[in-house]
């Protein structure tokens, strides 16, 4: 494992290829993922919500997330897919710039995708906020998600709605990872306040994911408890812990 800290984003490499940068700064961003060097062609990363362009606080969170993959050798002009959690602004406003730099396809589920073109648009406009632009180029289903040819990842895409419609999860056996975007974090649960959120939907999910076999629970924020939960036993008490709220 290897850990760097920036002021704005902490890079920690969970498994070969695979790095995940943990938002450090005060306002509110969400954590990315990468899959490093996993497609085949020019563009070969594959990255996890990309987060906020700025935060409220005027936080420049995509230059410095740009930062920290440089200094881990990865430039946003070779990410070839963008995976996003959910439709949340800040897991996917600067999609659009990954996009403006690499020509990524993006890809999120269709559940999702139809909550963001109604509901979630009016929601970004009341809240004064602009609404995520982009086009997926496909929908993700429930089951397996097979990337790249030649350094594959062989991932499961679970559908995890709760904290929004068509949340989903992404868990790679092979490395016992699971990446829980705002489903479930470090003692604690995502928001269910919000139009389309649905406490009962988001206990089913998490019920689904506690029969997972994780080491690392890789949250889409950090909490007052931490970020990443590590090593089986302490996903295990994470999830007897949050379902408390359930
Ligand atoms: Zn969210």
């Amino acid at each position: 494992m290897v850990y760097r800290s920036s002021r704005y984003y902490q890079s920690i490499q969970l498994a070969d290829g695979f790095f995940c940068y943990i938002w450090q700064g005060r306002g509110n961003n969400c954590n990315t993922c990468l899959f490093a060097n996993v497609l085949r062609g020019e563009r070969p990363h594959v990255i996890v919500d990309p987060g906020h362009i700025t935060s409220e606080f005027g936080e420049a969170c995509f230059d410095y997330l740009t930062k920290a993959m440089d200094e881990n050798g990865f430039r946003v002009a070779d990410i070839g897919l963008i995976i996003n959690t959910h439709s949340h602004p800040d897991h996917c406003q600067a999609n659009e710039l990954v996009v403006k730099n690499s020509g990524a396809w993006i890809t999120l589920s269709e559940e999702e995708d139809e909550f963001r073109n109604t509901l979630g648009e009016k929601l970004c406009s009341m809240l004064g906020l602009k609404a995520p632009q982009f086009t997926p180029l496909f929908y993700l289903k429930e089951g397996n998600l097979s990337l790249g040819t030649k350094n594959k990842v062989e991932l499961e895409i679970f559908h995890t709605p709760g904290h929004s419609p068509g949340s989903v999860c992404l868990y790679w056996p092979e490395n016992k990872i699971l990446i829980t975007g705002d489903v479930v974090f470090h003692g604690s649960i995502g928001r269910t306040d919000f139009p389309s959120g649905s406490l009962s939907l988001l206990k089913k999910s998490i019920n689904k994911l506690s029969q997972l076999d994780v080491e690392f629970l890789v949250p889409g924020h950090s909490t007052e408890y931490g970020s990443i939960v590590k090593g089986k036993l302490n996903v295990e008490r994470n999830f007897q812990a949050v379902k408390l709220f359930l």
